[in-house]
C-alpha cells in the first residue's frame, strides 16, 4: 500500500509517499480502507519533533481516518467487513491506503457523512465537546465566542454550540472564513485580523462580555480575552503556539476561570459519552464536518505547510 513516511523530524518535506506493506489485523485489531484522512496542527508539530509525543521513527502521521472496515482480527465483534468507520488515533497512522486501528478506536459513521467529512471528525468534534460540555460546563442562553471560528475546532464549535442553545459569537480572518462562521450557526462574526474587534465584540454583547470563550491561538488573545469576559466568564484554551501576558486582576474582578485540555488525556467513559453524542449529532443533521480543501495523499507537505497559514475554511483532507 502507499502510505506517507517520516524517517526523520524536520520540515514538511521530510514526508515521504512509500510503498509499505499492508498491515495484517491481530486479535482486537481491524484493518481500514482509508478514504480520506484528516490533517490536524497537531500533526505538523509531531513531524517537527517539537511536540510533547513523540513518535518512534520512522512513523506514518494522522489520527483520524474514515473509511471501510476491510478485515477484521479475532474478537473483533463492534463492526464487521464492509461497515463505515472514523477513526479516533490508529496504530499505524491515517495517512495510508489502509491503517490498523484496535477495536475500540473505531466508530460508526453515520450514512449520511461522507467520507471526507468523516475524516474531520475525531480531533475537531472531540476536542469542541470537551471544551464546551467537559470544560467550559456551557448552558443554553449563554454566550459564546470561538475565537478562531473558521477552522476545524472552531467550526465543530460553532455547530455544536449552536444546538446547545447558546449565543455564538466567532471570529475569522478573511470574509470567507467569516461567512462560514455566520452559515454554521455563528450569530455575528468578527475579524480577529482587525484592530479594536474586541470593541466591536464588546458592544455585540450588550456590554456585559461573554460568558464563555473557546480560544485557538491563546500565545496571541488570551490577555484581551479576559478583558471581554462576564462575570463568572471562561476562558478555555484549546490552542496555544508560545508564551502570553496576563492581568490576573481580569480574572478577579470577574470572578473568572482559564481552563485548558489536550485530546490525549480524556478517558475512556468520556469518550464513550462524546462518541454517542457526535454520532447523534451527525445523525440529526447538527453536526456537519465542513470539508475545506482536497488534497491528494502525495500533497501532505502541502496540507502542512497549508494548515498552518491564515485563512482556515474547514479541514484539510488527504485523499489517498
Ligand atoms: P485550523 O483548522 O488550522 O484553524 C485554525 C484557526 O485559528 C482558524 O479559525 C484561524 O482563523 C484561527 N486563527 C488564526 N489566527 C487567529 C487569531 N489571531 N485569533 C484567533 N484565531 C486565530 O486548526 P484547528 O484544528 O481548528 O485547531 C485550532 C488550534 O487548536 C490549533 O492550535 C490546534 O493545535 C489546537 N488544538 C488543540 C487541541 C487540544 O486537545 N487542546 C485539539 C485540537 C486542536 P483564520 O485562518 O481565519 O485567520
Amino acid at each position: 500500500m502507499k502510505a506517507i513516511r517520516v524517517h526523520q523530524f524536520g520540515g514538511p518535506e521530510v514526508l515521504k509517499l512509500e510503498e509499505v506493506p499492508t498491515p495484517k489485523p491481530d486479535a482486537g485489531q481491524l484493518l481500514v480502507h482509508v478514504r480520506a484522512a484528516g490533517v490536524n496542527p497537531y500533526d505538523t508539530y509531531m513531524r517537527a519533533g517539537t511536540y510533547a509525543i513523540k513518535p518512534q521513527l520512522p512513523y506514518t502521521p494522522g489520527s483520524d481516518a474514515a473509511g471501510t472496515v476491510e478485515a477484521i482480527g479475532t474478537g473483533v465483534t463492534k463492526v464487521k467487513p464492509g461497515d463505515r468507520v472514523y477513526t479516533a488515533r490508529t496504530l499505524t497512522g491515517a495517512y495510508a491506503e489502509y491503517t490498523l486501528a484496535l477495536e475500540e478506536q473505531v466508530h460508526p459513521l453515520p450514512e449520511n457523512i461522507s467520507f471526507e467529512q468523516g475524516a474531520g471528525v475525531w480531533v475537531p468534534y472531540c476536542t469542541a465537546y470537551q471544551a464546551l460540555h467537559h470544560f467550559a460546563k456551557a448552558r443554553a442562553s449563554e454566550t459564546v465566542l470561538v475565537h478562531g471560528a473558521s477552522g476545524g475546532v472552531g467550526t465543530a464549535s460553532v455547530q455544536m454550540a449552536r444546538a446547545m442553545g447558546l449565543t455564538v459569537f466567532g471570529t475569522a480572518g478573511t470574509d470567507k472564513g467569516l461567512d462560514l462562521a455566520k452559515r454554521e450557526g455563528a450569530r455575528q462574526a468578527f475579524n480577529h485580523a482587525k484592530p479594536g474587534y474586541q470593541e466591536e465584540i464588546m458592544k455585540a454583547s450588550g456590554g456585559r462580555g461573554v460568558d464563555v470563550i473557546l480560544e485557538m491561538l491563546a500565545n496571541v488573545n488570551l490577555g484581551g480575552d479576559l478583558k471581554m469576559l462576564a462575570l463568572h466568564g471562561r476562558v478555555v484554551v484549546i490552542g496555544s503556539r508560545g508564551d502570553v501576558t496576563i492581568t490576573p486582576r481580569d480574572l478577579m474582578s470577574r470572578r473568572a476561570s482559564v481552563r485548558a485540555f489536550t485530546l490525549w488525556a480524556a478517558q475512556p467513559a468520556e469518550m464513550a459519552e462524546i462518541h454517542a453524542a457526535l454520532f447523534a449529532g451527525m445523525e440529526n443533521g447538527t453536526l456537519r464536518p465542513v470539508v475545506g480543501k482536497k488534497l491528494h495523499l502525495a500533497e501532505a507537505a502541502r496540507a502542512h505547510k497549508e494548515v498552518l497559514e491564515p485563512g482556515a475554511a474547514g479541514k484539510i483532507v488527504l485523499i489517498p
